[in-house]
């Protein structure tokens, strides 16, 4: 049997290699080994080097010039959004090396951004525009999950998994992706009195919260859920990924004018009072209003980017129906052509839409409901009807709504 001991890579005999190592079924001689690795090595370089490529660098101008085909509005958070995602670029190439000056001192720091807009005004869907636009995992999660995190909801490591997930169980890209956490203000303590149970665990949320944030190696549960013994633990580096968060806050907006109004008594106080815009409140959001909602400190440093969302008015949900590549009219429009249906909706009855949405204080979320209120009758029967154009009237609009409440919209 010696003599059959060959390198079964090379074929050479065992004599005339250094050393001869023993596989299943055959051997692999040293230099065959080093060679291998070698091919190993040179090949996981090409790759991580496409994938490093695959960054493009999108300017914040173009990133912004995206978002305005799919959100219609909301300037000040699509450009707060675009230079952070950009920035963000910069800072994984920096880190690769690639930048100029790579081994200078200098460090970029990475700038979590938190997002405060009305609910149905297009946070949600500024990031999922946005992830649809770049190279790097993405991922969306709800932080109303955790509220009760260490009682019956998930741990905040789960945030983490499906980061992991998105990624393929690639870590290393998984440490450079980006986060948006939807609802945020849910874990914010109520009031600031943080005696009562439910503040406490609260808290106790958002200190989990700071550990991601600030940057640490987290023990990811792959599956996500609770943790439990028996699971192995991924261990994920938070250094690089970017946090976007995002939420309603509902009541900010009455700390806000605390805030500024006693900010303009006394001195000129009418003068400046004339200035600030009642209606969109928001637009001042500051950081220590966050604080007076109920974000702890820590968090809020952490967050350095506050940008807010526009309310959408009557203009907006009108442009909202027909502006966006994917707009709602759009999309009947192509759901009848399947059918060989051309359907027309005019003007006035785009307005009786957005009039309805108004009336029952709906917002953009209702504009679909209302679509589908109106429609729903020509959907069932048109397919089965021999007919090229349908036309939708102001009549059959109106007459299709008054059937309708505000109470079943809002379901909707
Ligand atoms: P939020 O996350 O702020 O509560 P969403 O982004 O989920 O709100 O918005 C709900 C829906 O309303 C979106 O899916 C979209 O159809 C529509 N919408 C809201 N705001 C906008 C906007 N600015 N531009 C276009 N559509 C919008």
């Amino acid at each position: 049997m010696k003599r059959e001991d060959k390198c079964s890579f090379c074929g050479r005999p065992r004599e005339d290699v250094g050393m001869l190592v023993a596989g299943v079924n055959g051997f692999i001689c040293d230099s065959c080994i080093k060679q291998a690795y070698e091919i190993v090595e040179e090949e996981f370089k090409a790759t991580q080097a496409k994938s490093m490529k695959k960054l493009s660098l999108k300017k914040p101008t173009e990133i912004k010039e995206y978002l305005d085909q799919y959100v219609i509005g909301q300037d000040e958070a699509k450009k707060f959004l675009s230079v952070a995602v950009y920035n963000h670029y910069k800072r994984l190439m920096q880190k690769s090396g690639k930048g100029a000056d790579a081994d200078d001192d200098v460090e970029i720091e990475k700038s979590n951004i938190i997002l405060v807009g009305e609910t149905g005004t297009g946070k949600t869907l500024l990031a999922r525009t946005i992830a649809r636009l770049i190279d790097v995992p993405f991922t969306i999660v709800d932080a109303t999950v955790l509220t009760e995190a260490g009682y019956v909801g998930e741990d905040i490591e789960s945030i983490l998994t499906r980061l992991l997930q998105v990624a393929d169980y690639n870590v290393e890209a998984a440490e450079r992706g980006i986060v948006f956490i939807d609802e945020i203000d849910k874990i914010a303590r109520k009031g600031d009195n943080p005696s009562i149970t439910r503040d406490v665990s609260g808290e106790g949320v958002q200190q989990g919260l700071l550990k991601l944030l600030e940057g640490s190696i987290v023990n990811v549960p792959p599956q996500g859920g609770r943790k439990h013994p028996d699971q192995k633990m991924i261990p994920v580096n938070t250094k690089n990924i970017l946090f976007i968060c995002g939420g309603a806050f509902d009541g900010i907006k009455t700390k806000i004018a605390n805030r500024l109004n006693s900010r303009v008594v006394g001195y000129n106080s009418d003068k400046d009072k004339d200035k600030i815009d009642f209606n969109n409140l928001l637009q001042y959001v500051a950081p220590q209003d966050l604080k007076s909602f109920g974000l702890i400190p820590e968090i809020i440093g952490r967050l350095p980017i506050l940008t807010h969302l526009d309310p959408l008015d009557r203009d907006a949900l009108r442009r909202i129906l027909t502006e966006p590549k994917n707009s709602l009219i759009k999309q009947y429009v192509k759901m009848f052509a399947i059918d060989g249906i051309e359907l027309v909706i005019g003007e006035d009855v785009l307005n009786f839409i957005v009039d309805k949405a108004v009336e029952f204080k709906v917002g953009a979320r209702g504009l679909r409901s209302i679509c589908e209120t109106i429609l729903m009758d020509k959907m069932y029967e048109a397919p089965s009807k021999s007919m090229k154009k349908l036309e939708i009237t102001l009549d059959y609009a109106t007459e299709r709504m008054s059937h309708i409440s505000a109470a079943k919209l809002k379901q909707g």
